[in-house]
């Protein structure tokens, strides 16, 4: 059995058009090329939970498809599963679960439950099985209040539930979530991430796709940010968390060192300076130290330490300002 559900080495592809459609009479017959991933590897293990972050046409859906089978990549190797998953497409997509939030896999004329009905028996469940496996599913996603109505009559929100619902009704051990919670209410996206949650606690991968910042932090042990196809960061979210920037704000009202004082202000990232309040940005891991330092430095008679905010730590990350790098976890 390998110890990993999913690796990749040095996967690339690089999409070209059939042909070059163009007004331009000195550029007919090119044809256009878009490298949308370059060299990435990965190396991730059973009950992970990775969110896939980057900014739009950084690479993402282009992995998740070469992950699931869907295209098959110019260079580089992928064992999901211990599948290779284009050429083995037909035994391994029935152990995997994929969501495309933008697409849909059921049938827009069909109630949600003929949809569900039909993967019953694509995925070979028993009866009895599928029957507590759609009470679990309503539990999550609340499906029984529209599982009679046609698909095409359902909101946007209910349809992504009732997607979810169809993708993993099988209980897959891989699940490729690719921008889930569009549209999903507050509770909904709960829901979701409680049940990301439960599968990572029963050894279940899920690999996430999303710019919800909520769902990412309540659900995703390692973050991986993507580039113009480039890996460029790959780290548990516990790391990212120390090494992003809290803020310490204070005041004082005496000066016992203004030596050092200074230093504290060059040193670190500085967000205010006043006579009576100062606010300094600085590592998660460096706030003791810095706050013993600026207590030797004055007599401090107000001192706060705001917590990490997740939200500038990932737009930090997807903006790539160079802070946090590197690609182990
Ligand atoms: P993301 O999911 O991060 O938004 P994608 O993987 O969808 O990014 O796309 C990566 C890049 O590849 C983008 O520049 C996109 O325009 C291009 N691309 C994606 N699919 C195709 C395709 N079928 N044909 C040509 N270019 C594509
Ligand atoms: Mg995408």
């Amino acid at each position: 059995m390998p110890t990993f559900d999913i690796f990749t080495e040095n996967v690339s592809k690089t999409y070209r058009a059939r042909w070059g459609i163009t007004i331009d009479k000195n550029k007919s017959g090119k044809r256009p090329a878009k490298l949308a991933l370059d060299n990435v590897s990965l190396l991730i293990g059973p009950g992970e939970t990775v969110g896939l972050i980057g900014l739009n046409g950084s690479g993402k859906s282009t992995l998740v498809k070469i992950l699931c089978g869907i295209i098959k990549p110019d260079q580089g190797e992928v064992n999901c599963l211990g599948y290779n998953p284009f050429r083995q497409r037909r035994e391994y997509v029935n152990k995997i679960g994929v969501v495309f939030g933008q697409k849909s896999l059921l049938y827009m004329d069909l109630p949600l439950k003929d949809s569900l009905e039909l993967y019953r028996v694509v995925y070979d469940i028993s009866r009895d099985e599928f029957n507590r496996e759609i009470e679990n599913l309503d539990n999550c996603f609340g499906i029984n209040e529209f599982i009679e109505q046609p698909v095409r009559k359902l909101s946007f929100g209910q349809r992504v539930r009732g997607d979810l619902a169809a993708s993993i009704l099988h209980n897959p051990q891989l699940v490729f979530l690719d921008e889930p919670s569009i549209g999903l209410d507050i509770l909904a996206c709960d829901k979701l991430s409680q049940y990301i949650n439960r599968r990572s606690e029963n050894g279940k991968t899920t690999i996430l796709v999303s710019h919800n910042v909520d769902l990412l932090s309540s659900s995703c042990s390692r973050l991986i940010v993507l580039e113009g196809g480039v890996k460029r960061i790959d780290r548990a979210v516990e790391w990212l968390k120390l090494q992003s920037l809290v803020d310490i704000e204070f005041a004082f009202n005496n000066v016992r060192d203004a030596k050092l004082l200074d230093l504290l202000f060059t040193e670190n990232k500085c967000k205010e300076r006043g006579e009576l309040f100062s606010v300094l940005s600085v590592r998660s891991d460096s706030v003791e130290a810095t706050v013993d330092r600026l207590q030797k430095a004055c007599s401090l008679v107000y001192l706060q330490v705001k917590p990490a905010d997740i939200r500038d730590m990932v737009s930090t990350l997807i903006l790539g300002n160079g802070s946090m790098s590197g690609e182990s976890k």
